[in-house]
């Protein structure tokens, strides 16, 4: 008998389908996306992928009718979903946040107090409020909820922000947030043998390419009184690689160094004398 296909949920259009599509190709998955497109089989891997909203995505993974999703934390948290979170991935991040017109009198939040907030996130929001004892009526709707103050709907809202630009647009400022979220990888709880391992291989090819996406591969030459010093600065996954180059008292290191201050390393390493700096994207790292 042949094995069954996993079923992974994902975001059909919006925020998170760019960067999940392309975390399942940076996996070596391979498959069809043509637009329109409910479902789509990969050709190199056991797995049927689902393009669905990602307000549903919870509910599909829960009711086995998809085996994993990949969605944000915050509609997992408004669905009161209790599906296991096995991998942050990393992007869509944003938060859930209270903003009020700019330039209003809020200094705490009990000046919410008989306030109306709008918000599409009615869940998480009473919950926060009932928590800090404060009593506001909450008005839910569907989007576009940051026009809600300035056609006199709301005196308050409640949505996701990242840069905050659209607050800024309409005139409004951020005063609490409620939960920071990114897109994770969730998996229902009762799946198959045969299934587990699919997916098991499936989540080990995310986090490596998770972790080659927070690290870059660095290659230079340094001369030898300076290789204390390097190897200080790029201890790498065990230790750098150091091998002596053609020309007498010079060395060629290779090392794994964190994305996000590479560029202060780099200016490091040159001062210390490095020369022929290489930095390297990285495809899949495995500790
Ligand atoms: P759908 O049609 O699938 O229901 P949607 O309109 O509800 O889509 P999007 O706006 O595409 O959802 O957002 C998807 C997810 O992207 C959010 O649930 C959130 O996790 C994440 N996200 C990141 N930044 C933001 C942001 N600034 N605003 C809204 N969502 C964001
Ligand atoms: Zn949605």
């Amino acid at each position: 008998m042949s094995k069954r296909n996993l079923k992974i949920a994902i975001q059909k259009s919006g925020r998170l389908s760019e960067s999940t599509i392309h975390l399942l190709r940076k996996c070596d998955i391979g498959f069809d996306n043509g637009h329109g497109k409910l479902k789509s089989l990969a050709f190199n891997f056991p797995l049927e992928i689902l393009f669905l909203r990602d307000d549903d995505i919870p509910q599909y993974v829960a009711d086995g009718v998809a085996d994993c999703g990949i969605v944000g934390e915050n509609v997992l948290a408004e669905a009161g979903s209790t599906l296991n979170i096995v991998e942050r991935l990393g992007y869509g991040r944003c938060r859930l946040s209270i903003a009020v017109p700019r330039g209003s009198s809020y200094r705490e939040i009990g000046d919410l107090n008989d306030k109306r907030i709008a918000t599409s996130y009615p869940f998480l929001l009473e919950r926060f409020l009932n928590e800090k004892k404060v009593r506001a009526e909450i008005h839910t709707i569907g989007g576009s909820v940051e026009i809600a103050p300035g056609v006199g709907l709301s005196d308050a809202i409640c949505d996701l922000v990242s840069s905050g630009s659209t607050l800024f647009t309409n005139g409004l400022e951020e005063v609490e947030t409620i939960m920071n979220s990114e897109a994770v990888l969730v998996v229902r709880p009762d799946l198959s043998a045969d299934l587990t391992e699919t997916f098991e291989s499936l989540s080990f090819r995310m986090k490596a390419v998770n972790e080659a996406r927070r690290n870059k591969y660095i290659l230079l030459n340094a001369p030898n009184d300076s290789l204390e010093e390097i190897e200080r600065l790029i201890p790498g996954m065990k230790s750098p690689t150091v091998l002596p180059l053609a020309e007498k008292g010079w060395s060629s290191i290779h090392s794994v160094i964190a994305s996000e201050d590479h560029w202060l390393v780099v200016e490091k390493l040159k001062s210390a004398g490095a020369e022929g700096i290489l930095v390297i994207s990285i495809d899949q790292m495995i500790r």
